[in-house]
């Protein structure tokens, strides 16, 4: 009988729908959170318990008919169309690879809050979102708390260090990204939001003390921007505006940097987010050392394995050619290094957007160049 159960189970979790899991995608989910009738990945069925619902091993775990019955009549797709029938626009739907907390929100918004089943469950719209972040300081170590005020009038996020004063940053909201970084910072719910300061890329680090509360920051700024694309741009459908509302970095972590006139290599935080090349002495820094605009293929820039001429005897380096300069960098292995030159090549064969084109031309080199001959 068990094993007749578990036979029908396995048939049911291998139909389409059932397939990935109900919450972040994932293929071949091995769990089932019964109560809901779906079945899930392993990390997603650790969140489906802490919300007190019933999950079980569709493999390790006894199944009576009557829970498999539960599984058959209600399943994936009838979750989707239950749950899933007004995810706002600026909403993004977890992945796999996605940060744990942007996973938690989402499937406490689902199917704690309901959220997503009717308007009336929702309040994104507000014109102002006021609260406390806890903000990295001047000495890089300690968090300060600080009020944050995102104002679509204006259309600036902006932050106190004192209530009486002015704020100490206005921000406008066309110019940021948001990016989870709970690693780097150390604390679960941390963001970095990076806009452009005097043509520098300025890093703000912040936490907040729920995950709810960093993820409403996350998506109060998407909603904002979203608003502000649809008033530029009316004759565009709501899927391309959505689209980079905020970007996750393509790849972070230490290389090895020539300097421009071949001085030894010193070790860098490296981050590529989409089209620029930023480096840092720490990965916490506010600035960055330098950044380097990515262009296309077709004007100049290009990515090769090795170190410039004659200076080829040392492993793992690779050079990012632009018009003005060659970087040289060097990863500690050589998986990293093609990790890395994959994403420069793919973002060097990627066709230049107009924005892109703008983020070039606000980019202000830091340094005049100091063009290695060739
Ligand atoms: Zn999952």
């Amino acid at each position: 009988m068990a094993e007749e159960n578990r036979r029908q189970l396995l048939q049911i979790a291998s139909q389409p729908g059932n397939d990935t899991c109900a919450d972040c995608g994932a293929k071949d989910p091995q769990w089932a959170s019964l109560t809901l009738g779906l079945f899930v990945c392993l990390d997603c069925a650790g969140i489906h318990r802490v919300l007190s619902l019933r999950v079980k091993s569709i493999k390790l775990d006894n199944w009576d008919q009557e829970q498999v019955d539960v599984m058959r009549t209600l399943g994936n797709e009838k979750a989707k169309e239950t749950y899933e029938t007004c995810i706002p626009p600026f909403y993004r739907r977890p992945t796999q690879d996605d940060v744990h907390v942007l996973k938690k929100e989402w499937i406490l918004a689902k199917y704690e809050r309901e959220e997503f089943i009717s308007k009336e469950q929702q309040n994104y719209d507000c014109t102002k979102k006021e609260g406390i972040l806890f903000k990295l300081g001047r000495d890089r170590k300690t968090f300060q708390p600080r009020k944050f005020c995102l104002n679509r009038t204006n259309n600036k996020l902006e932050y106190y260090v004192n209530e009486q004063l002015k704020p100490k940053e206005e921000i406008n909201l066309d110019d940021v990204n948001a990016v989870f970084v709970p690693e780097k910072i150390g604390h679960p719910n941390s963001m970095q939001i990076t806009f452009l300061k005097n043509g520098s890329t300025r890093s703000l680090f912040v936490h907040s003390e729920t995950s709810k509360d960093i993820v409403d920051w996350y998506y109060a700024i998407r909603a904002a921007k979203l608003d502000r694309r649809k008033i530029a741009f009316p004759d565009r459908n709501i899927e391309q505006l959505a689209e980079d509302l905020t970007k996750d970095f393509l790849l972070e972590g230490w290389l090895y940097k020539m300097g421009p006139r071949n001085e030894p290599f010193k070790r860098r935080w490296f981050i590529l987010d989409k089209r620029k090349l930023m480096y840092f002495e720490e990965p916490l820094n506010a600035f960055p050392k330098g950044e380097v605009f990515i262009g296309n293929r077709e004007s100049d820039y290009s990515v090769t394995k090795g170190a410039t001429e004659g200076k080829g005897g040392s492993p793992n380096c690779f050079t990012l050619n632009t018009p003005e300069r060659k970087f040289v960098m060097k990863a500690e292995s050589k998986e990293e290094m093609d990790k890395w030159v994959d994403q420069l090549q793919k973002v060097v064969e990627m066709p230049l957007t107009p924005q892109d084109s703008k983020m070039a031309t606000l980019l202000v080199a830091k340094k005049p160049f100091n063009p290695i001959r060739r």
